[in-house]
């Protein structure tokens, strides 16, 4: 009889690395492709305390883990410990993405940014990122990743309000001349003219109170979207709507940053379905963590 580790057949293990992480829902999405797909594969879930992640990163190819997502508070970890940075997660500064080769070398991705624009590729096919500015509200973790996806994309420049301006400046001095700072009393009016409004804030999730954004100035063109998906039509996006103008919900972009993971370590393209989009909304079953 063949020894199975020796030719390894183990089924092909990936997983999503946090502290908390039963609240994540990438065990869920994974779960949906692999009967999808028919592939016999593992994603679990793994709590790692923050000064055991280096040496978990490290043990993870060695037990057999093709890569991991990385999710709070991990990110910017991930990035140091790496052997290789895509530009992605570079200009973002973190990664949520880590694939091993066959040494156990490290490669650190950021699939935000392309879950972002790939959610308002399908959600609204006739956007066009380059028609004119883009604003953006919020300056935090994931705005960097709207940021990077819109310049991506071509948007000319951008308009970046945040509450705390000074965050605002400091992600314009990293983007560059494209990114100007705007503020955040001035919000709606920087609307005008704008081909794409993004709201990055916490503001709009449930128990949070909304995002208050006049529209009166945006052109009729403008797509207005909420990365917040909690609930899945924000007062913003309610707004927008009954105001007439394109909008796109923030869960398309949670599940289609989950994509390039499943293929880079399961070697299938899945695809993002009404089926996967109800799936996701489940509850996740909280475990302990202790
Ligand atoms: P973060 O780093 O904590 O940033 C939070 C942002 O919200 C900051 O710009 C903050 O402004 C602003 N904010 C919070 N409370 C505010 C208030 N009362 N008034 C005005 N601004 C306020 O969080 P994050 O990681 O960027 O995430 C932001 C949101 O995006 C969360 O709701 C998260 O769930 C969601 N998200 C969704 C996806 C997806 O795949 N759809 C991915 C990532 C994140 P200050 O700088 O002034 O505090």
């Amino acid at each position: 009889m063949s020894d199975p580790e020796s030719t390894d057949q183990r089924p092909p293990l990936a997983g999503v690395v946090g502290w908390p992480v039963a609240h994540s829902k990438s065990p869920l999405i994974f779960a949906h492709w692999f009967a999808e797909a028919g592939i016999v594969g593992s994603y679990q879930r793994l709590a790692v305390r923050p000064e055991e992640f280096g040496p978990a990163l490290r043990a993870l190819p060695k037990a057999g883990f093709r890569g991991v997502n990385v999710t709070i508070p991990h990110k910017l970890a991930a990035l140091e410990l790496a052997d290789e940075v895509s530009a992605a997660a570079r200009a973002i500064g973190a990664a949520n993405t880590i694939c091993f080769d066959g040494d156990g070398r490290i490669f650190a991705e950021n699939t935000d940014g392309y879950g972002f624009t790939e959610n308002l590729r399908e959600g609204a096919p006739a956007w066009n990122p380059s028609a004119g500015p883009a604003l953006v509200l919020g300056a935090g973790g994931a705005a960097r990743a709207v940021i990077h996806a819109l310049l991506e994309a071509g948007a000319p420049t951008i308009r970046l309000a945040n509450r705390t301006g000074h965050k605002a400046d400091a992600l314009a001095a990293h983007f560059g001349r494209r990114v100007e700072p705007v503020d955040w009393a001035a919000r709606g009016a920087a609307t005008g003219g704008a081909a794409t409004i993004v709201n990055t804030t916490s503001l709009g999730m449930t128990g949070k109170p909304p995002l208050e954004l006049p529209l009166d100035d945006a052109p009729a063109t403008a797509l207005v979207t909420d990365i917040v998906y909690v609930p899945l039509e924000t007062p913003l996006l309610a707004a927008a709507r009954v105001r007439g103008l394109a909008t796109v919900d923030g869960l398309g972009m949670l599940l289609h940053q989950a994509r390039p993971g499943f293929r880079a370590w399961f070697g299938a393209d899945p695809a993002v379905t009404p089926a996967l989009r109800r799936a996701a909304l489940e509850e996740p079953v909280l475990e302990r963590r202790s």
